[in-house]
């Protein structure tokens, strides 16, 4: 029995008892002789991080005979916190961050040291497997780059769009890839490395990325927000994400603010993501400029082309003080405070971090939106919460596909396994 055998014999034992087995039970499942084979194997799953140290007494604390489970003693499956046990060892971890108009795979530890990164561009119109085969080179040569064996690999953590199910392991729909439906990117993986492989979708896995590496790690409240082409989010109360029963926690964009609102793209009407999420802002304001024959800087900025309207020229002609952008920019950070509020009101977090724009137009965004935000939130959850952009721009990608892992071998330290 190797230690990914042991790990799963334990894993069932839990899932049946819930509860670990005590030393004694571990005897008689690993069929060993003495308790300081059991006491190795501990040591071990601990190292590995499927077991972590509740105290300092780790090595001194046997278990008596017929005592209670493992669960109970100093050591103990990760619970709650999502926190990695400190094994005194850099963790050899892979990246793969999936993206619309690319991907990466990273070589990283669990304090967010890159130690490689490369990338490759999305190719429109490509088939699952001539992508299966490009991202298996990718890692090929990273893990050759960083001189690292696939087999020591400590876990391989998988940021990708949504949606996408976590227990199946499988991209449904990814919207930049219309061709593609029920992509087994668990299974093409787990191909690739002899390592326990986790997955999330994009904003999930930036929400841990924040908590695990961001300017305010170590919060264990935090809404991550992202607004860019569309726009995603990531919930985590109490250390760990909302992820719903069915993935579609922290699915914050299709929140219906006005059900008079225009149609989304997911088919209900007046969606958050409607109102602030870029490609929809930038329609919008298209149709409104031809419908009108509006003159407007926005057109201006956009290089004198209705088409190539978007975010960036709509806030460098709020900076110009053109009447129309300004008129847009104010609804659309009215729409991110209805938003953000009602998050603030329901969740309580002690942090919002927001991507993008947020980061770029720093000045435009945030004075708007904290002065707006208490018409749609109690002063009390609104004084206890900062609202801050993002710190980890650029990296974010490569990050969050490390924190998937190390959030992957936290949870499977509690039985709970993450993946197919
Ligand atoms: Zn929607």
């Amino acid at each position: 029995m190797n230690l990914d055998d042991k790990v799963a014999a334990l894993r069932m034992f839990q899932q049946r008892e819930r509860r670990l087995p005590g030393y004694n039970e571990m005897l008689e499942l690993f069929g060993y002789r003495s308790k300081n084979a059991v006491h190795k194997l501990v040591l071990r799953l601990v190292e590995a991080g499927y077991l972590i140290k509740r105290s300092h007494k780790i090595a001194a604390a046997p278990l008596l005979e017929g005592g209670p489970a493992l669960a109970e003693q100093p050591i103990g499956f990760a619970k709650g916190g999502g926190q990695l046990p400190d094994s005194g060892r850099a963790l050899n971890l892979l990246g793969i961050d999936i993206g619309g108009t690319k991907s990466a795979v990273c070589l990283g530890n669990q304090k967010g040291e890159i130690r490689v990164t490369r990338r490759m561009p999305a190719m429109p119109g490509e088939d699952p497997r001539a992508f299966k085969r490009r991202l298996h080179e990718l890692v090929r040569a990273v893990l050759e780059q960083a001189e690292i064996k696939a087999e020591t690999l400590d876990a391989v953590g998988i940021s990708a769009p949504g949606p996408l199910s976590v227990p199946r392991g499988m991209l449904l729909a990814p919207p930049n890839n219309p061709g593609w439906r029920d992509v087994p990117i668990f299974k093409m993986v787990s191909g690739m490395v002899k390592a326990p492989v986790f997955l999330n979708n994009d904003a999930n896995a930036c929400a841990l990325a924040e908590m695990y590496f961001g300017e305010n790690r170590g919060i264990q409240s935090l809404i991550y927000l992202t607004f860019s082409t569309g726009m995603g989010a990531g919930i985590i109360t109490n250390g760990r994400l909302v992820q719903g029963i069915t993935d579609c926690g922290g699915e914050v964009g299709h929140m219906v603010l006005d059900l008079h609102g225009p149609r989304c793209g997911c088919g209900n009407f007046g969606c958050w993501e409607t109102y602030v999420g870029g490609r929809n802002v930038a329609e919008r304001l298209k149709a409104r400029i031809r419908a009108g024959g509006l003159k407007t800087a926005i057109v201006e900025q956009a290089g004198g082309d209705v088409d190539k309207i978007d975010m960036k020229a709509l806030s460098a002609a709020v900076r110009l003080g053109d009447p129309l952008a300004l008129e847009e920019w104010a609804a659309f950070t009215d729409r991110l405070a209805q938003g953000i509020g009602a998050l603030i009101q329901v969740i309580n977090p002690e942090i919002v971090i927001l991507g993008t724009i947020a980061i770029h137009e720093r000045d435009l965004v945030m004075p708007a939106l904290t002065a707006k935000l208490s018409k749609y939130a109690w002063n009390w959850p609104l004084h206890a919460c900062r609202v801050v952009p993002s710190s980890l721009e650029g990296r974010i990608g490569d990050l969050s596909a490390l924190a998937v892992a190390i959030t992957g071998l936290a949870e499977a330290g509690r039985g709970k396994a993450l993946h197919a």
